[in-house]
């Protein structure tokens, strides 16, 4: 079997919550080959990652360069062409980095390139079987992927329960020397923090979260309602966001906000994974939608198959009830 690599992203030496996801997903791959996990940044930020992520790997590949500080595919893909062995297996978030790195990372290898996997069922000789969805998340397809000549392979941020960090002995490996010069086309020009916006829904324990089932502006009320009954806030997809029904900054998914609730109640949400990628944490995931074959049932703790018009406003007076009774 080959070496099996994961490229963890960090910010100032955090990891991102993909670390012990992709520690997770290589040993789908093969339980007994144990993951190599990649950092690439400054090396004071590195001693932090190699912290965070040892109780996952118990082997890490540094890569220090003042050069690589910010996420800059294109050098980062540079630096990893010069030191993976041949024939390895990559592993990475499919997030706005991951997409942006992986596709030229497998030319630059010459390897297998399979993107957004939510599942894995494990190698079988030169065969790598993994599971995408098609359609929205209505159609799985199996996906047989040939890694004789190695694959990257990038994988759903959330799809996969975390590797429970247990501590290990870590062996760091300084890849530094190997990179050599680094020069990109693109230069890092500053970080722009996103405004919080009037609530902060990352902060928020309890989301009540309408998408485009909802149906029209007038009918956020019936959320906000339920909200102030349980002491939550409201958050939102993006179609609700487009339409102008609520700010940009109560948008849950990819291109929005990433939460992390212990409870949340997705009301008129169909659950594309652009808007799953955005909860985090494993919340306990109430779905209330009038389409029983809706994906969002599929990932929900608990299904209600119901219009969300008349089901909230019942919800919101049973909520008002116990807190009276509380
Ligand atoms: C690059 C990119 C980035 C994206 N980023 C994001 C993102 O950050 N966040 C995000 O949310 N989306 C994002 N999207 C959009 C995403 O693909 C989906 O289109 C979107 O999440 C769908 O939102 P929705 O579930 O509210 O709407 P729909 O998919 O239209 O689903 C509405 C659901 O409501 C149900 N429904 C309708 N009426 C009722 C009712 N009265 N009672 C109960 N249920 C009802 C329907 O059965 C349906 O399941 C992105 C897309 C792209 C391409």
């Amino acid at each position: 079997m080959a070496r099996i690599f994961c490229y963890i992203v960090h910010k100032a030496g955090v990891p991102d919550d993909s670390a012990f996801e992709l520690a997770a997903a290589a040993r789908k791959i093969d339980p007994s080959v144990s993951p190599t996990a990649i950092l690439a940044g400054r090396g004071a930020d590195l001693d932090v990652a190699c912290n965070a992520v040892g109780a996952a790997y118990p082997e890490i590949w540094n890569i220090a360069n003042d050069a690589l500080a910010y996420p800059n595919a294109e050098l980062i893909r540079k630096a990893l062409v010069k030191v993976l062995p041949n024939n390895s297996i990559v592993l990475m978030a499919h997030d706005h980095f991951g997409i942006d790195l992986a596709p030229g990372l497998s030319i630059k290898l010459n390897s297998a390139f399979v993107s957004d996997v939510v599942d894995i069922a494990g190698a079988e000789g030169s065969a790598l079987k993994v599971v995408r969805q098609e359609f929205g998340g209505q159609v799985s397809a199996h996906v047989h992927c040939d890694i004789a000549s190695g694959a990257v392979v990038t994988i759903r941020p959330g799809a996969f329960k975390p590797l429970e960090a247990v501590p290990i002995r870590v062996a760091v490996v300084d890849q530094s020397n190997d990179i050599g010069t680094l020069t990109a086309g693109r230069r890092y020009l500053e970080t722009v923090v996103a405004e919080a916006g009037d609530v902060d829904i990352t902060k928020h324990n309890v989301l009540v979260s309408i998408g485009r089932g909802i149906q029209e502006k007038d009918n956020v009320a019936i959320a906000e309602e339920l909200a102030e009954a349980m002491g939550a806030a409201v958050s939102c997809s993006r179609p609700v966001v487009d339409a102008k029904w609520m700010e940009k900054s109560r948008q849950v998914g990819s291109s929005g906000k990433t939460v992390k609730p212990k409870v949340y109640l997705a009301c008129g949400i169909s659950g594309a994974f652009q808007h799953l990628a955005g909860i985090k944490g494993s919340p306990f995931l109430i779905a209330i939608n009038k389409n029983p074959k809706a994906p969002i049932f599929q990932v929900a703790d608990i299904g209600i198959v119901d219009d969300i018009l008349e089901f909230l406003p019942e919800m919101t007076n049973k909520a008002r009830d116990l807190r009276h009774v509380a």
